[in-house]
């Protein structure tokens, strides 16, 4: 459930608290402010379509996310211009009339599609590994095509995967509670809401999701992937002292189930380190930051994202630190340089990461050179000094 507000005043009301309309499941806080709603709020007419859309929150589900594909389907018109959908080999969608998104690490004029058309070929191709009880392995693979494409097998970002999070939400929200699928789906939602930046929604989404994971008892490695969630939405939300937290435990919770090479332990490393650097804790996030490295290195390579990631989060704690030395420094500049490169090569030059590289590169090249006019200017100032009077 993520509608978990009194649809009129907006109270929270938890998971079990107020009452809902008895045919479409619209909550409210009580009795007063359903009644004001359907006196003056339209649900005397909404009703009965919320009823028909099977609900409350397939409703919601429904009516936002058109609004995403919408928002993503504007955000990408420059890029589509002229462009056709590689799944209908259509420009404007034949059913919905939506326009063209890209949204991955695709290039040239691959990878234009409609959001539509992505998350029906998502739907069908879980649908029949599911139907031909295909197997665990086949049935994740098969998820995948909610949030990584398929052409250049790079996960989708931005409003594109917003838009894509809330396609996917709409269609297992009506799966019984306890249902895998319909939790992994909120979970792509939370991820979907935190790419295009919407931190509010994706908080309470996530909230919803870890409320609903320890009341069915998941285990605790789903338990941590909603917590690592939540502690990146409390870093946008400025949260910084419950994301440390938050990420401390999730790195230490992943050490101990996956042992020290797995990829998502290396990413809990990460994002343990990151969440120091926002408290100024320069030092740890890089001791730890030199430990990760060489294990992403060897175990991942140096194209993967995550070892783009640990290499990013390891030149920021050297060069942002106030007590950095001129070595520091040029290692943050030319661990940056070779990081961008990579980057823009594996990720494309728009890739969240690739944009972040190249954003902190400046920043490093600034504060190195303003080390080295500095030191410069010490030996010069030592060179003018005047000499040691003689004894003559
Ligand atoms: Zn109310
Ligand atoms: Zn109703
Ligand atoms: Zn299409
Ligand atoms: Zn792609």
């Amino acid at each position: 459930m993520i509608l978990t507000r009194c649809a009129v005043c907006a109270t929270e009301l938890g998971l079990t608290l107020g009452k809902k309309c008895g045919r479409c499941s619209t909550r409210y806080c009580g009795p007063e402010c359903q009644v004001q709603h359907w006196k003056e709020g339209g649900h005397d007419t909404l009703c009965k379509k919320i009823k028909k859309a099977g609900g409350a929150e397939q409703y919601n589900a429904n009516k936002k996310y058109a609004e995403a594909v919408s928002v993503a389907v504007e955000k990408c018109a420059e890029d589509t211009k002229g462009q056709t959908c590689y799944i209908c080999t259509q420009a404007l969608h034949w059913k919905t009339k939506e326009g063209l998104v890209r949204g991955c690490s695709c290039r040239g004029t691959a990878g234009f599609a409609h959001v539509s058309c992505l998350a029906e070929q998502a739907k069908i191709l879980f649908a029949e590994a599911e139907e031909n009880n295909l197997g665990a392995e086949v049935l994740n693979a098969r998820l995948e095509r909610w949030y990584r494409c398929s052409l250049c097998e790079q996960t989708y970002h931005g409003v594109v995967k917003c838009a894509l999070g809330w396609a996917c939400w709409k269609t297992y929200v009506g799966r019984p509670e306890a249902d895998q699928i319909r939790g992994l789906a909120m979970n792509q939602l939370g991820n979907g809401l935190h790419e295009a930046e919407r931190h509010e929604e994706a908080l309470s989404v996530r909230e919803a999701d870890l409320a609903r994971m320890r009341r069915l008892g998941d285990s605790e490695e789903n338990m941590l992937v909603v917590q690592s969630n939540l502690a990146s939405t409390s870093v946008a939300l400025g949260r910084h002292q419950d994301s440390m937290r938050m990420s401390q435990n999730v790195y230490s919770g992943r050490f101990k189930l996956l042992g020290e090479e797995h990829p998502q332990t290396l990413l809990a490393a990460n994002n343990y380190a990151d969440s120091l650097l926002y408290l100024q804790r320069f030092e740890e996030s890089k001791s730890l930051m030199c430990k990760t490295m060489p294990v992403a290195r060897r175990v991942l390579g140096d194209n993967h994202e995550v070892t783009l990631r640990v290499k990013l989060t390891y030149a920021l704690a050297l060069y942002n630190d106030t007590g950095a030395t001129l070595d520091d420094l040029r290692e943050a500049v030319t661990t940056l340089e070779e990081t961008a490169r990579t980057a823009r090569r594996v990720l494309g030059a728009t890739h969240p990461i690739t944009v972040k590289i190249e954003h902190a590169l400046p920043d490093a090249r600034a504060a190195l050179r303003a080390r080295e006019e500095a030191s410069s200017l010490r030996e010069a100032m030592a060179a003018m000094a005047p000499p040691r009077k003689s004894k003559y």
